[in-house]
């Protein structure tokens, strides 16, 4: 078992400053107050305006910013909630509390509709049709002229009514004001859950994403979903606040400027579309006597944003000490068992598996038995097939012939999300983090298949979810200290030296509690102490009855843990057995050591 070392034990990252958070949070509820202080409505009028547009810039981060599809159609969405407010409230005399919904609804759908070619596009070329969307969505708005009114729009939009009477100016500001927190407080809960964590995996690194059990087309779509309905609750405001709209109203320009906001706020930042839209708000009144020269000034703006603040205002350095915000790491006491052993232990078989790329024939009849609960090794010259043999187990890629099967289950078929939510973990040859995520988050991401709160649930921060968040953090701790870098937990993962990323890797992997676990050269770049570290880690995963498939060069690690070796060559099984059955073959020694040495880590 691992022992912690006293760098382990002086986890003590700095606790995390609440109080500049807090303090965020007063300096916003004042400046939401602030309007109500004003006579007259002109003030008010604006101030509504400012809020609809920030919530819809919420709504937009929250798919462009975290979930990395950037939209240029946004503002059609906004014009379908909008639009479906306004009929059913003058036609169909529905009451704005009804009529909201709705529009959410139409938006939530049309967003879904507007998301499905995101499953196949590339970022660019998505962007691109989400502003033919647009496009459509606002000729439809034309055109459509029995429902719509075409051009003349819908006039004599009444104000929501409260208590049986229309809302003051004042009322549907604050109702707005209550709108935007919510969306705010939901679009945190939702981003500091494993459904913001696979997002960002999703957009950053996809095989990440996968090998954790994040299904990337679903996780694309709920960021959809969420980011739509909250366009469409912008909408139905921006319908009562204006009184008046037009199909001009949501034109391109107007799709376009939540991007700008939430571009120079900061993409992916909580504040980022608060911020951003208050200065692009805020700025052409500041600017009054000098209107002629807006356009100038603007480019000036965005010039010296790019070069001074190129993540954004929110994502200048000044900010990050605030934004790293984790809980701090438990105290010793509160440690749950590490890990409990696994539900079952599973055997891995693999039959006559066969892969060619083109020419290449990187495996032929391929085959290996990993007993349940033990260590088996596979290894070989590179380029021999071994990690095309773990891709083919985690579905990664897909075998032209043969069967791979753990325990009674048939994994051949099977997409990596799925066999990732079945229990196989996995690292990468080249380690596969989110560098940008902090080492816990990175470990937690591991945990994804593994909560159980629905996004409901996490959003309105439910007590499951809560558990949940609290159990992932403490486990992924625990994760940390069981391969030596708890004292790193709040760096972000990208610092880190390679072969820890190797460790934070494994820890991400154990944190699925997998009942299988492929390991791509865990020992390569890493120290003699990691090594040993990495030998007693095995074992100790071994005992809590994970199979571990392990393709290693270290032929002395090899020896040390394993109970099998499998050899293959030019995707043949060159010879099988106990180690030391193995690595006496003659064959094994002109094929395998006589090219690579022993004990090397290639
Ligand atoms: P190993 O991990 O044993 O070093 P690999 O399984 O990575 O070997 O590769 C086996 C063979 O298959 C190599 O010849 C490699 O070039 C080829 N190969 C692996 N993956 C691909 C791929 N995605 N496309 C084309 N050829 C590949
Ligand atoms: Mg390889």
């Amino acid at each position: 078992m691992n022992v912690p070392t006293s760098q382990t034990l002086a986890a003590s990252a700095a606790p995390p400053r609440r109080l500049p958070r807090a303090a965020m949070a007063i300096a916003a509820l004042a400046l939401l107050a602030l309007p109500l202080a004003f006579r007259g409505d002109f003030v008010l009028f604006l101030a509504t305006q400012a809020l609809v547009m920030m919530l819809v810039a919420i709504g937009l981060n929250f798919l462009t910013g975290y979930a990395g599809q950037v939209s240029i159609g946004h503002g059609a969405l906004v014009g379908l909630g909008a639009y479906t407010t306004a009929l059913l409230m003058v036609d169909a005399k529905w009451s704005f509390w009804l009529a909201a919904p709705a529009g959410m609804l139409v938006a939530t759908g049309a967003g879904l509709v507007m998301a499905l070619p995101a499953l196949r596009l590339s970022t660019w070329y998505f962007a691109l049709v989400t502003l033919t969307f647009a496009q459509v969505v606002t000729d439809l708005l034309v055109e459509w002229r029995g429902l719509t009114r075409g051009f003349s729009g819908i006039v004599g939009i009444p104000a929501p009514a409260l208590f049986g009477r229309p809302m003051t100016p004042r009322e549907v500001y604050i109702a707005a004001a209550i709108c935007v927190v919510l969306a705010f407080w939901l679009v945190r809960n939702l981003v500091h859950s494993r459904f913001g964590r696979g997002m960002v995996a999703a957009r950053d690194n996809p095989l990440a994403a996968t090998a954790s059990g994040v299904s990337l087309w679903r996780i694309k779509l709920f960021a959809f979903a969420v980011s739509a309905a909250i366009a469409g609750l912008g909408g139905a405001f921006f319908a009562v606040q204006k009184t008046v709209i037009t199909p001009e109203d949501f034109s391109a320009d107007f799709s376009i400027f939540f991007l700008l906001c939430i571009v120079v706020g900061g993409l992916g930042k909580l504040w980022g579309p608060v911020v951003g839209t208050l200065v692009f708000f805020l700025l052409p009144e500041l600017l009054g006597p000098l209107q002629s020269w807006r356009l100038a000034i603007y480019g000036v703006v965005l010039l010296v944003l790019m070069v001074f603040a190129p993540q954004g205002l929110m994502g200048m350095p000044v900010w990050r000490r605030w934004q790293r915000t984790l809980p701090p790491p438990p105290a010793d006491g509160e440690l749950p068992a590490v890990h409990t052993r696994v539900a079952a232990a599973l055997p891995l078989v693999l039959q006559g598996l066969d892969k060619h790329f083109g020419g290449v024939k990187a495996l032929e009849g391929c085959a290996l038995t990993a007993a349940a609960g033990r260590t088996h090794a596979l290894v070989g010259p590179n380029g021999s097939g071994k990690t095309t043999t773990l891709n083919v187990v985690s579905g990664f890629i897909r075998a032209d012939a043969g069967q791979v099967r753990l325990g009674d289950t048939d994994l051949g078929a099977l997409a990596p999300h799925r066999i990732a939510q079945l229990g196989v973990g996995r690292t990468f040859q080249t380690p596969k983090l989110l560098g940008e995520m902090s080492v816990l988050d990175n470990v937690r991401l591991g945990g994804f298949v593994r909560e159980r709160a629905h996004a409901v649930e996490v959003a309105l921060a439910l007590p499951r979810a809560r558990r949940d968040h609290d159990e992932s953090t403490a486990e992924a701790m625990a994760l940390l200290r069981f391969v030596g870098l708890a004292g790193r937990a709040r760096e972000l993962a990208g610092d880190l030296p390679h072969g820890q990323q190797r460790l934070v890797e494994i820890a991400r992997a154990l944190a699925g509690r997998p009942a299988l676990l492929l390991l791509d050269e865990p020992a390569a770049g890493l120290s003699m102490d990691e090594l040993d570290r990495l030998g007693a880690l095995i074992q100790s995963i071994t005992a809590l009855g994970t199979t571990v498939l392990i393709v290693e060069h270290h032929l002395e690690l090899i020896a040390r843990i394993s109970d099998q070796v499998t050899v293959l060559d030019r995707g043949k099984v060159l010879a099988a057995g106990t180690p030391e059955e193995v690595f006496r073959h003659p064959e094994v020694e002109r094929a395998y050591m006589g090219r690579e040495g022993t004990g090397g880590s290639a």
